[in-house]
């Protein structure tokens, strides 16, 4: 998301840059800019004009004009306005006590309410909590089948041990349309499951149509009023543009909202929604969804996603999500073997593993600073990378902890490229990859603080041709690894 933002911000501030000083015009020139970018980015247009104005009046009134790095801190500025512009997020669901905590889900039809349950059910499970997940969206059976089989798999598949169960009647669906307040009774009955079943919270999905109506609005106010929720989420499809927040601010119209979950956020090059939503109907955005399955849901964190949106990486996010799925007592011990120069095609094989938990390839290392840019070229993508994980599997235990071994013996070679459905000259290449990056790791092991820091940097900076097994994109840069290593070993 906000690929091509990213890229005209960056081409406006390169422009400052160029210049020693800088004019008031300057900076308006620059925010000129800016605003074409977010309008093509699809941001409410009312939204880019008031916060390109707010950018330049700040920018000016803080002196920029007088600094000597203005680029920089007109970068600052803009970074503080778009928190200011999505946040404050708070992304917390509501705890009620007693409980059960009722949490309404709204939104048009397709805007993601159903997967968003699951989402929600999974975060919640995970946290401890137990949820009821009720299907008040009586439109069609189907409605309350795929609702249903969704809470099924975030019982069974989700992290955690509280309970998570599916309420639903699905007869009801007939009455729908028919009779008045059938979704109202339905929501009722689930309310007093959840209360029996002494679950923690409520979670319910309800009906959404394909444009603001006014029937369905009453429905959803009278459910509502009976449940008397303690949180309202309206959920909005991210790809859907100017049309998502022309319909956000016709349920926040008409229903008070405590916060939006953006679905679709993966799939949405252009962020317009992220970045108009709040200012819009003045609600926050709690989450994000990432994807279609039940672990694909994100806190939102504006600073994080302003730094994003400027190509300044979300290091941050990603820690976190590193923590939540490394082993720490395995991360240590392969540190140490690391320090040590005894790294193992084994070793490689559990950090490959885990790195992929993270997400996919792609999304892992757009989340790093400077990275984004260069994604594009980066000849690494989930495909490649089982063909790395299949390689090492099939190597024997010997050849897992002496690579040498495969570089040695053609026969060997041929029976992983066989066993692993790849060329051997795949194969070559991981082993020879792989032992050079053992070599750098013994060489380090023997050098101080600086000098690994050194080789380390040297490293990363040849990430892209250096990652055992990928292809590079001219065997020039495996050459200069290469010759950087012997000179290193001369000195
Ligand atoms: P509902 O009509 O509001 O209940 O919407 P659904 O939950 O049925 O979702 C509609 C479609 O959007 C489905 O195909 C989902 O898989 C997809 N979807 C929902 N959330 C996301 C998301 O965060 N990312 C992506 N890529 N797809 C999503
Ligand atoms: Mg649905």
């Amino acid at each position: 998301m906000f690929e091509r933002l990213t890229e005209r911000l960056g081409d406006a501030f390169r422009n400052l840059s160029g210049r020693g000083r800088i004019s008031e015009d300057n900076v308006r020139e620059v925010m000129g800019e800016v605003g074409t970018a977010l309008l093509e980015a699809d941001v409410h247009h009312e939204v880019a004009r008031q916060f390109c104005d707010e950018v330049a009046r700040d920018a000016i009134g803080l002196g920029v004009t007088r600094s000597l790095t203005p680029a920089q801190e007109m970068v600052g500025v803009v970074h503080r306005k778009l928190v200011e512009l999505m946040g404050p997020g708070d992304p917390q669901l509501v705890q009620a006590s007693p409980g059960p905590t009722v949490v309404l889900l709204c939104g048009l039809q397709g805007s993601g309410k159903t997967t968003t349950a699951g989402k929600v059910a999974a975060w919640l499970k995970q946290r401890g909590r137990s949820v009821l997940v009720a299907a008040c969206d009586l439109q069609r059976p189907a409605a309350v089948e795929q609702l249903k089989l969704v809470v099924e798999q975030v019982e069974s598949e989700a992290k955690g041990g509280a309970r998570v169960a599916f309420y639903g009647e699905p007869d009801r669906c007939a009455e729908y349309g028919k009779a008045v307040g059938v979704a109202v009774a339905v929501a009722q009955r689930a309310m007093k499951a959840a209360r029996d079943g002494r679950f923690d919270t409520l979670l319910v999905d309800t009906a959404g149509r394909l444009h603001v109506e006014d029937a369905l609005m009453r429905e959803l106010e009278g459910v509502r009023q009976s449940l008397q929720p303690h949180q309202v989420l309206l959920v909005v499809d991210g790809m859907a543009g100017q049309d998502a927040l022309v319909a956000a601010k016709a349920f926040h119209d008409r229903l008070p909202l405590d916060g939006i979950i953006l679905t679709k956020f993966d799939a949405d090059p252009r962020g317009g929604a992220a970045l108009s939503v709040r200012r819009v109907t003045g609600a926050p955005i709690l989450f994000t969804g990432t994807g279609e399955k039940f672990a694909d849901l994100e806190p939102f964190h504006p600073e994080r996603v302003a730094g994003r949106i400027l190509g300044m990486g979300d290091v941050v996010s990603l820690v976190e999500k590193a923590q939540e799925e490394v082993d720490e007592a395995e991360a240590q011990r392969v540190a140490e073997r690391m320090a040590k120069g005894q790294l193992t095609l084994d070793d490689f094989l559990g950090q490959l593993k885990t790195i992929r938990r993270l997400g996919p390839i792609k999304k892992v290392l757009g989340m790093l600073p400077g990275v984004g840019g260069m994604m594009k070229d980066l000849p690494i993508d989930d495909g490649q990378l089982d063909r790395v994980e299949g390689m090492v599997r099939s190597m024997t235990a010997d050849e897992r902890s002496d690579v040498r071994l495969v570089d040695q013996q053609k026969s060997r070679t041929r029976r992983i490229a066989q066993g692993s459905g790849t060329t051997a000259q795949e194969v070559g290449r991981l082993a020879k990859q792989f032992e050079m990056m053992q070599k750098m790791t013994q060489q380090m092991a023997g050098m101080g603080a600086m000098g690994k820091f050194k080789a380390m940097r040297d490293m990363a900076g040849n990430a892209a041709g250096g990652f055992p097994g990928l292809p590079t994109r001219g065997s020039t840069q495996t050459q200069s690894i290469k010759s950087r290593f012997k000179q290193r070993k001369k000195r």
